[in-house]
């Protein structure tokens, strides 16, 4: 988008402002935070800025409005945000048409139309018909080909915003071209969410840590007992695949070799550090054992380039917390290129107040595991090659 021509053009922007909410209310503004620049350097060329974005998933238009989001938008921007009173239509178009360069509209929760998720041409036109132009900063959302994502892309000039630019080359940079060592620590709830990239990244990586409920698929597939821990059933056989191919595999696949245990699923349950990996009947794993994680913060520090995506245990709860802080204390002070994907994972560094110290967060969950795996992104698809979709002005 910087060689865009934009200067009193009505430019459309599919951010990803999809925050979440409590009452009402923003709980983490990170990605409204994330989409700033790309609006400040439009209102700085005196651009009409139109902003779109889904926020939830609403089951009527009496829900999940995006007052919210004008209102903080406009407080981070300093200039006031017009929210329309729908996503198309009349009254959204003169609205549109009212706009003055340097002013910005923002566009109803774009979930409030059917034709959203259903890709409907009838919907891409309707937004097509508000600007001049279209830029896709929402690289949260660009694995869906939804209407504001990917539909309208292809009926306006069309180009990459600059969140959406440094997510790709981020990503991609570490999937194609990393420095090496290249250490990846992959945790969280399930193996069916992370086998691709587990799959991928056996062939790219030279280290695989791994943690979280996730690793109890692994336990089981080795016949390891796993008592009353959170284990995915579907991904014992997933995680058997993956363990035959780390046998083919150059990449040291590495799994947990102490853990802690809880008696419950709760932050009062009682607490014992295990020193090996074989769960009692009565008791869950609930984090990496402290050896675990001195070891995974070795390989971290040594690295070339670092890519975590999911916590290590169950976080949320300050006595399961330790096997997170200590990877993500590790990727914080780690000498190499760290990148750090996934939404609690994003959480967590939040949480420790490390999210200033990695060298890029991601603030897509599904569409950075989606690039790493090396799938399609169907809104980036629909920019063309060079972040445009090929078609001039006028
Ligand atoms: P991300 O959003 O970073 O990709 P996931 O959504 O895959 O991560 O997984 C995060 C969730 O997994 C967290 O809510 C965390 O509490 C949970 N979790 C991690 N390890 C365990 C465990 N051993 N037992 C139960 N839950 C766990
Ligand atoms: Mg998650």
């Amino acid at each position: 988008m910087r060689e865009a021509p934009v200067e009193g053009k009505r430019v459309l922007v599919r951010a990803d402002l999809n925050v979440p909410l409590a009452d009402g209310r923003i709980t983490d503004d990170t990605r409204i935070r994330a989409a700033l620049p790309t609006v400040e350097l439009l209102l700085k060329q005196d651009a009409r800025v139109i902003l779109v974005s889904h926020l939830g998933r609403p089951k009527s238009r009496d829900e999940l409005s995006m007052r919210p989001v004008r209102d903080r938008l406009a407080r981070h921007l300093s200039v006031p945000v017009e929210l329309a009173p729908g996503v198309v239509g009349e009254e959204v178009a003169a609205a549109a048409e009212r706009l003055e360069p340097g002013q910005v509209l923002l566009l109803e929760n774009s979930r409030w139309e059917e034709g959203e998720t259903a890709n409907d041409p009838g919907l891409a036109s309707g937004l097509a018909e508000l600007a001049d132009l279209y830029v896709n900063d929402a690289f949260g959302a660009a694995h869906r080909a939804h209407a504001t994502t990917e539909g309208v892309a292809h009926l306006l000039p069309s180009y990459a915003g600059l969140l959406l630019e440094r997510e790709l080359s981020e990503l991609t940079a570490l999937r194609d071209d990393p420095e090496r060592p290249l250490v990846v620590v992959l945790g969280g709830a399930k193996v069916s969410d992370k086998v691709g990239v587990l799959e991928r990244f056996l062939e790219i990586a030279d280290t695989i840590l791994v943690g979280g409920a996730m690793c109890f698929s692994f336990f089981r597939a080795r016949g390891v007992g796993t008592g009353d821990s959170l284990v995915e059933e579907e991904g014992i056989s997933l995680a058997e695949n993956v363990l035959e191919a780390a046998e083919r595999s150059d990449c040291d696949l590495l799994l947990p070799t102490d853990l802690v245990i809880g008696d419950s699923f709760s932050a009062d349950a009682e607490r014992k550090e295990l020193s090996g990996i074989e769960v009692p009947d009565g008791w869950m794993g609930l984090d990496i054992g402290p050896q675990t994680a001195k070891r995974y913060a070795e390989a971290i520090a040594g690295a070339g380039s670092v890519l975590w995506n999911g916590p290590m245990g169950a976080f949320e709860m300050e006595p399961f917390a330790a096997g997170t802080r200590g990877v993500a204390e590790a990727v914080a002070a780690a000498p190499g290129h760290t990148v750090v994907g996934g939404g609690d994972s994003a959480a967590a560094l939040v949480a420790f107040g490390l999210d200033q110290d990695v060298d890029w967060l991601s603030t897509g969950g599904g569409a950075s595991l989606e690039l790493l795996e090396g799938k399609e992104l169907p809104g980036v698809t629909a920019l063309g090659q060079d972040g445009t979709n090929g078609r001039d002005e006028g």
